[in-house]
């Protein structure tokens, strides 16, 4: 089995169909498949060998504008994503009210591995707290799971898909089980600068939890404790495993990496699932609805093949959402299925964001030294102020983490421009001098929090507007409540201090929360309108993301989401989506799908 043709996908029988092969979509066919599963995973966007299409070594030098982000590629010529992007040409998408603070932003990245194979890699776990919101402080919802529900399947992507970082034992940041994680990569300069003078204002810095390999994965262990029993799915495992190098900490992640040293779902998931012989992909399947058989059940998809726009339709025993939360919201709403609880599209959710950075005297002249490191960070800050925030001392009722970056990067067209706040402009030999003092001399904040989901957050079809396949599109609704407002000015003005702590200055004052916040899905954090719970009239899914209205039927994307933490959200989207395929093998041993 592998990649193959509507056509051939229309003559052949599956158990399972997953829509979409992102993070979500691959856990699915990843677990299931290696129990023995037949799938069929129907993908949107085309292609994406990662091998072959992934420039590595290639400096900022080399590439137009110097690699800088232009409209049609906002983060920068090296971003990995093919037809993607804030528009995706012939499907847009719409917002209900015309002020740009009540509009939302969607991300989408037509491509096979969907957003994976840009993504951050940041994959930070939700603590103990983080399930149980509306317990704690009395808003929003309260998840139908424990975090002990949900660490085993912590333990286990992370393994798989090899995630570094530290057991640091802090509140509500939990430790990952010994021998899970690999090494943090060495910090910085800066980033110790930030953890001496953060640590004197009580703030904790700690390495980072990044799904990038610093070594080699263990493919003796590992494949043993994934997969006990399944000698077939070990030998593919620890085959595989040995594909993957360890970061060479030189090509920034977001262009994916050819190597296979951080987590794409096109080089972790798919190529194992793959080698099973159990996973078929048809790709330029652009889903339209889940289609329902006399009983009520899910009996398959209407996809439209993006290549002869010809309409296809298959059948399975279970039907996977995995398409991306709002993708898989408007596959719901276009089938007309699953919403008797009228709960699908609300509640959608972004993280907070909100930033401020400034100029360190103390990292000025540094001496020359390669600091790409692993890409993106190396340390962080987990939020740390959970009992103030309990006793009702800040205002705002969910925490925020940094993610801080400094250092001295490959240099690209952003080096050296904007220094007039500090040198008053000049050009020249000393615009050289300047541009080498200052180079690595700066230091950014960007504050992530948790939203808390509210009525004014829903998507629905448009009454109008159709895609360019005639298929109805989104229309947003968005508010952030003062919770969100209070913490971006939070955000802004403990950065400010933690500047100034290290002896550090900035050239305009925070703004202030309303204006500090970015706009509705700007963090690309998005989840929510599917949400699980315990029953069918509040919630749409259980905590298995199967659907209370349609047992056969399964979402494992950021849909179910009931609360959106402030931990990023994917490590939490694949745990949950090897969680939700166990139980849905469980089920079908059963007979019971
Ligand atoms: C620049 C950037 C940085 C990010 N950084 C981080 C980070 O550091 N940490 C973190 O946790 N998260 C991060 N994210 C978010 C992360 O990428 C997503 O949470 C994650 O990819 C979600 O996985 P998914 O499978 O639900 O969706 P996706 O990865 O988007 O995959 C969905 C797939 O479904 C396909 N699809 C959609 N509709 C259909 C349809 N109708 N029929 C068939 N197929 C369909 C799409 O083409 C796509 O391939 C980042 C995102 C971006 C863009
Ligand atoms: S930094 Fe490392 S993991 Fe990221 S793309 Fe480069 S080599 Fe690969």
């Amino acid at each position: 089995m592998s990649f193959i043709s509507s056509a051939e996908a229309d003559r052949n029988t599956y158990d399972v169909i997953v829509v979409g092969s992102g993070a979500a979509g691959g856990q699915t066919a990843y677990t299931l498949a290696m129990e023995g599963v037949r799938v069929l995973m129907l993908e949107a966007g085309r292609h994406y060998e990662p091998a072959s299409e992934t420039p590595m070594m290639q400096t900022n030098a080399e590439a137009p504008l110097r690699g800088s982000g232009t409209p049609d590629k906002p983060f920068g010529f090296w971003d990995a994503t093919i037809d993607g992007g804030w528009q995706v040409p012939g499907e847009p998408y719409t917002s209900a009210s015309s002020d740009p603070a009540r509009q939302f932003y969607w991300w989408r990245a037509r491509m096979l591995g969907g957003r994976t194979n840009h993504w951050g890699r940041i994959s930070l776990r939700n603590g103990p707290y983080d399930f149980k919101p509306h317990t704690r402080d009395g808003l929003g919802f309260d998840w139908p799971m424990d975090y002990q529900d949900i660490a085993p399947y912590y333990d286990k992507v992370e393994m798989l898909i090899g995630v570094y970082g530290s057991n640091e034992g802090l509140e509500n940041t939990p430790n990952s089980s010994p021998g899970v994680l690999q090494p943090a990569p060495k910090p910085r300069v800066s980033d110790l600068l930030v953890q001496q003078r953060a640590r004197k204002l009580g703030i904790p810095v700690i390495p980072f939890h990044r799904a990038v390999l610093t070594e080699r994965l263990d493919h003796v262990r590992i494949p043993k404790l994934l997969h006990p029993g399944n000698e077939k799915a070990q030998k593919i495992l620890a085959a595989d495993m040995q594909k993957r190098s360890a970061c060479i900490w030189a090509t920034p992640c977001g262009r994916g990496c050819s190597i296979r040293a951080n987590y794409q779902s096109t080089t972790v998931h798919l190529p194992p699932a793959l080698d099973t012989g159990n996973l078929d992909i048809v790709t330029d399947a652009m889903v339209r609805a889940v289609t329902k058989r006399k009983d009520g059940r899910a009996e398959g998809v209407i996809y439209i093949d993006r290549k002869t726009g010809a309409e296809h339709r298959v059948k399975a025993r279970v039907v996977v959402l995995a398409a991306s939360a709002l993708e898989s919201v408007r596959i719901l709403l276009n089938s007309g299925v699953a919403n008797s609880s009228g709960r699908v599209g609300k509640y959608i959710m972004d993280t907070v964001g909100a930033g401020f950075g400034g100029q360190i005297p103390l990292l000025e002249n540094l001496p020359l030294h390669n600091e790409d490191g692993a890409d993106f960070g190396h340390m962080y800050v987990p939020w740390w102020l959970y009992k103030e925030q309990l006793a009702g001392k800040l205002g705002f009722a969910r925490g925020y983490h940094f993610e801080f970056g400094g250092g001295r990067l490959m240099p690209n067209m952003g080096t050296a421009a904007g220094l007039e706040w500090l040198n008053g402009g000049n050009y020249g030999p000393r615009f050289k001098e300047d541009a080498r003092r200052y180079y690595g001399s700066f230091v950014y904040f960007s504050g992530r929090g948790e939203m808390i989901p509210n009525e004014d957050c829903y998507a629905e079809l448009d009454p109008a507007v159709k895609d360019r396949f005639g298929i109805p599109v989104l229309r947003f609704h968005w508010k952030w409540s003062e919770h969100e407002t209070r913490q971006a000015a939070h955000v802004e003005k403990t950065a400010a201090d933690i500047i100034e702590a290290m002896g550090g200055r900035f050239g305009k004052a925070p703004q202030g929360g309303d204006k500090a916040i970015k706009q509705g899905g700007i963090i690309i954090h998005e989840v929510g309108g599917a949400i699980m719970g315990t029953d069918a009239k509040s919630s749409v899914t259980n905590s298995y993301g199967q659907c209370w209205d349609m047992k056969n039927l399964f979402i494992t994307d950021g849909a179910t989401l009931c609360s959106n933490a402030d931990k990023n959200p994917t490590l939490t989207i694949m745990a949950l989506a090897w969680r939700a395929s166990d139980h849905m093998l469980s089920l079908m041993k059963r007979k019971e799908l």
